[in-house]
């Protein structure tokens, strides 16, 4: 007899949705989590800076036809339904750039969006980079944004997988925090934190899981980890994962997404809350940066750095990136900033074990293998994860989908007869 009818290993939004919906269909189950807290890549740090800052998740993407949309009414957590980037800023020299500059930029990467959109909608697929115009002065401008989209750089993502994923419905930021409203959903569910996972024997009719804590049985278990602990063999597998379902794991990995914040003494003057970038003149190797700026009236300004870029600021020493940070602040408003930067919060998701990465996008020629990810292993084993989501991948409400729909496949797994 198995001590659970379901296990569910990991608790970001895919495993709480799993376990939320087995505990309001009465199942026996348990939520194993490697890290003391639950929320995984939705994490709000109140402590840090003294305020909420959301060290991953963030917007409520697609909000209108987002679950957590609703649920942030029904839990009064508030978010910015006015805010859009189609107001979008550039700057340089210290201020805002001219108006015919930022036309042109922004002109040249909707053009490249829509060229890359218009393949997908072909069936193409094809990578990125092929709608990039070599020589392009505002290439590094569309690769940055196709970082912070895919967390890859342009080389690695699938023009099919891109067109699959579902856009419409605007773009919230939630001012209460993204990782607050879904630790606060799932307030009620019991997880069994600091037991990581490291082991789990499917040779059996149940599958035995060993975790730091000891070993468990269950009939069936939702796998709701990130793809690149998977790939990285974070836990093990007895007998090992088939073949084909690993090697599509390669085809859709997470890339590198982190986030550096700068606490000021006070927002910046004349400005709401404003998406933007800024351009360094010559030809350094970091000649954009992303800036969020002032969000929620708050005194900060968020850099989001992904691909390479991110790869290469994630292993940056601190002190090397919090520089180039204020640099970057600078450029954009002046050289007042230079004394204004109160404190900095940098996050480590590539680095983090239990993470390994930012979020999935297929590689070119690769859009099907996220369908494997939809079939049980073996009757025993069913994936959760904002990997296995096909039109909403990479998002918080995707993984949550994600983990609703596996826990119906483990309870019909896990009934006997
Ligand atoms: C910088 C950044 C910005 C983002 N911005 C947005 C955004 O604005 N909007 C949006 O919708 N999405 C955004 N995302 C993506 C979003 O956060 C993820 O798609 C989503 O949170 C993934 O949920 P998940 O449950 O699939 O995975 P995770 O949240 O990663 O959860 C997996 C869980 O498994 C646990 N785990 C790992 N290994 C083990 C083990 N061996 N044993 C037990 N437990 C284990 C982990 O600790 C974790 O809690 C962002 C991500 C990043 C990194």
């Amino acid at each position: 007899m198995s001590d659970y009818d379901i296990a569910v290993i990991g608790a970001g939004a895919a495993g709480l949705a799993a376990g939320l919906k087995l505990q309001a269909a009465g199942r026996s189950f348990i939520v194993l989590e490697a890290r003391d807290r639950i929320g995984g890549r939705a994490f709000t740090d109140t402590a840090t800076l003294g305020l909420p800052f959301d060290c991953g998740a963030h917007w409520l993407h697609a909000a209108a036809q987002n679950p957590f949309t609703k649920i942030a009414d029904r839990l009064g957590i508030r978010y910015n339904s006015r805010i859009s980037f189609d107001d979008w800023m550039l700057f340089a020299a210290g201020r805002e750039a001219p108006e015919r500059i930022t036309e042109e930029a922004g002109g040249y990467i909707d053009d490249v969006l829509r060229r890359i959109d218009k393949a997908g909608a072909k069936g193409k697929d094809v990578v990125f980079s092929d709608f990039i115009e070599e020589g392009n002065p505002w290439n590094m401008l569309v690769r940055q944004l196709i970082g912070q989209i895919t967390s890859h750089d342009p080389e690695d993502c699938s023009t099919l997988d891109s067109w699959r994923y579902e856009e419409d419905g605007g773009d919230f930021p939630v001012e209460d925090g993204y990782g607050t409203l879904v630790a606060r959903h799932a307030a009620g569910l019991p997880v069994t934190l600091s037991a990581p996972v490291t082991r789990i024997d499917w040779s059996g009719r149940d599958v035995k899981i060993e975790t730091s804590k000891g070993t468990i049985t269950a009939r069936a278990i939702i796998l709701a980890v990130p793809v690149n602990v998977l790939i990285a063999d974070g836990i093990r597998f007895t007998p090992a994962l088939p073949e084909k379902l690993v090697s599509a794991f390669h085809d859709c990995p997470m890339g590198v997404s982190e986030k550096l914040a700068m606490l000021l003494d006070r927002p910046v003057e004349g400005m709401g809350h404003v998406y933007g970038d800024v351009v360094f003149p010559g030809n350094g190797p970091f000649r954009t940066f992303n800036l969020h700026v002032n969000p929620f009236g708050r005194p900060l300004l968020v850099s989001h750095m992904a691909g390479t870029w991110g790869r290469d600021m994630e292993r940056l020493g601190d002190r090397e990136a919090e520089a180039m940070a204020v640099e970057a602040a600078v450029e954009a408003f002046g050289s007042g900033m230079r004394k204004r930067v109160v404190k900095t919060l940098r996050t480590h998701w590539a680095s983090d074990p239990w993470t390994l990465g930012g979020y999935s996008h297929a590689r070119p020629g690769r859009a099907a293998s996220r369908l494997l990810f939809q079939e049980p292993v073996g009757g025993r084993i069913v994936l959760a994860g904002e990997h296995c989501s096909i039109d909403s991948y990479s998002t918080v409400h995707g993984a949550h989908y994600s983990g609703i729909a596996a826990a119906r496949a483990a309870m019909a797994l896990a009934t006997p007869g």
